[in-house]
């Protein structure tokens, strides 16, 4: 078992001033998982001078060895992924199964990258005899890596995967929630074959170690995923010859139809809405619904809802865990008590559980919230907990309106039979995602996936699939004369 330390250059180190910081249990906060480094700028600089001074034989290496060392670390995650599923239980506080689910995943996805290794290529163009014109794929060099809590396998081994494939070094910062997951991906890593100098972690707290990754120069490029605030603060930290890719928020709206199977409507709205604790960046928020159908449809999520049993994600039969966090928990209960003061109707939930064995942990219930006014925040603002907020249409431009009444851009799901509607919501919503008879969430490994709005920078938009190659190498036009 390693120590929860950085790694670069080959070794395990601690913060070069050993600050430390805490990584706790969110269904028990008394459960100390273990105390990770509290880098600064000063480790940022050992890490990425030892990835400089080591990737390039990386990047040189055959196709070949780059996806085999992938494939190998697929075969490696595939045997510990019930292992590290019960450690990302206990550290970000998913369900069991939603652990299994995601470690079970990253298998599929370094796969995915390793034959997109052995697939990268470029072109030759048209042009004078004696003259030949062609476009050499290569690397873009080091590239950093940040990622949320949410989803801290996935969201990091879609970025280091292709990254790695692509033959560029990494230095990755993995959520100072969830810091235990990073090192897991990173021992994997390393297991496969990766070359010990290609790879950095960096622990520690945003502001702190992530502000100082993104602004170094010796950064190539930069690919983050998380909030808009943060997002926004990376984009105009980097500098003007390093590539940033910004994956955010979301405000997704499940819209049911007249015609819709209410039952089969409710089951997809609970699972999109409540799912993950909430926790998912295209977790349901909004349910926008005829006027006609909205107190039945009430009914059945909150039924739904109150079915929920809510307690530590290690226990047989529960289905949602705690919030991620002391801080994720208090956001959620402040957007809350902001429903109840913008004169909302508290359908169901709306409270912290915090008696016998919940009392250490940040259990929150399944919140349902309707009849808000149309101002409310709570129909705009990410909230990224288990709350969900009903809203009635008219017809379907008015539902595509309010879809699209905010800020964000990431998914949109309808449920309905008919094809007209499904043509025109699929064309008119402003989301990068749209589900047709589905929830919000879930997202195809080999498809692309990305936001619209404050949901993504559109520069370099795509999360997963083939495209995103194209983020992690640059082409250079080579002209060979005789
Ligand atoms: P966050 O923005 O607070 O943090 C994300 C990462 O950025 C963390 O590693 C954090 O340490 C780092 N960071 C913080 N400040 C920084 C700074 N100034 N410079 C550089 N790095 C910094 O997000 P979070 O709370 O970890 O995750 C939740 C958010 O992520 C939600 O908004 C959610 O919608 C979003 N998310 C989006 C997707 C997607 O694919 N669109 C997927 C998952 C999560």
């Amino acid at each position: 078992m390693t120590p929860h330390r950085n790694y670069y250059a080959g070794a395990w180190h601690p913060s070069l001033d050993g600050g430390t910081f805490e990584d706790r249990n969110p269904a028990d906060e008394r459960d100390l998982i273990g105390a990770f480094p509290d880098s600064d700028a000063q480790d940022a600089d050992a890490a990425i001078a030892a990835v400089a001074a080591n990737w390039r034989p990386w990047a040189a290496a055959s196709p070949e060895v780059r996806a085999n060392a992938l494939e190998k670390a697929a075969n490696i995650m595939g045997a510990r992924a019930d292992a590290i599923a019960a450690e990302l239980t206990r550290e970000e506080g998913k369900t069991l199964a939603e652990a299994q689910a995601e470690a079970r995943r990253i298998a599929a996805n370094f796969r995915l990258y390793a034959g997109e290794a052995l697939r990268a290529r470029g072109e030759t163009y048209a042009s004078d005899a004696g003259q030949m014109v062609l476009s050499l794929r290569q690397p873009v060099g080091i590239i950093a890596v940040i990622t949320p809590w949410n989803f801290p396998l996935s969201m990091a081994a879609r970025k280091l995967a292709p990254a790695l494939a692509a033959g560029n070094g990494v230095v990755f910062k993995p959520s100072e929630v969830t810091p235990l997951m990073g090192q897991r991906l990173v021992e994997v890593l390393l297991d496969a074959g990766i070359p010990p100098g290609v790879i950095a972690l960096l622990h520690g707290r945003g502001p702190q170690i992530g502000k100082a990754l993104v602004a170094d120069s010796r950064i190539g490029g930069v690919t983050f995923t998380g909030s808009f605030p943060v997002g926004s603060a990376i984009q105009a930290a980097v500098g003007t010859d390093t590539r940033c890719q910004l994956e955010m928020g979301g405000k997704n709206a499940t819209v049911v139809l007249e015609d819709a199977d209410l039952d089969h409507a409710a089951a997809i709205i609970v699972r999109g809405a409540f799912g993950l604790t909430g926790q998912a960046c295209t977790g349901t928020s909004r349910v926008l619904v005829p006027a006609g159908l909205h107190d039945r449809l009430v009914e059945r999520i909150a039924a739904a809802a109150e079915a929920i049993t809510v307690g530590p994600g290690t226990l047989p039969g529960v289905t949602m865990g705690p919030l991620a966090s002391r801080a994720q928990r208090d956001k959620v209960l402040s957007y809350i008590e902001l429903g109840r003061a913008e004169g909302g109707r508290l359908v169901t939930g709306g409270v912290r559980l915090d008696e016998g064995e919940l009392a250490h942990g940040h259990f929150v219930r399944p919140t349902l919230f309707a009849d808000l006014p149309e101002s409310s925040r709570l129909l705009r603002e990410e909230i990224f907990g288990p709350v969900v907020a009903m809203r009635r249409f008219e017809d379907l431009d008015d539902a595509i309106r309010i879809v699209n009444d905010t800020e964000y851009g990431l998914a949109a799901s309808i449920v309905t039979r008919d094809l007209a509607a499904v043509l025109r919501f699929a064309r008119e919503v402003e989301a990068g995602v749209i589900k047709v008879n589905a929830p919000t969430t879930g997202n195809a490994l080999n498809a692309p996936f990305g936001g619209f709005r404050h949901s993504s920078n559109q520069a370099a938009k795509e999360q997963s699939g083939a495209n995103v190659m194209d983020f992690y190498t640059r082409l250079k036009t080579v002209y060979l004369t005789a």
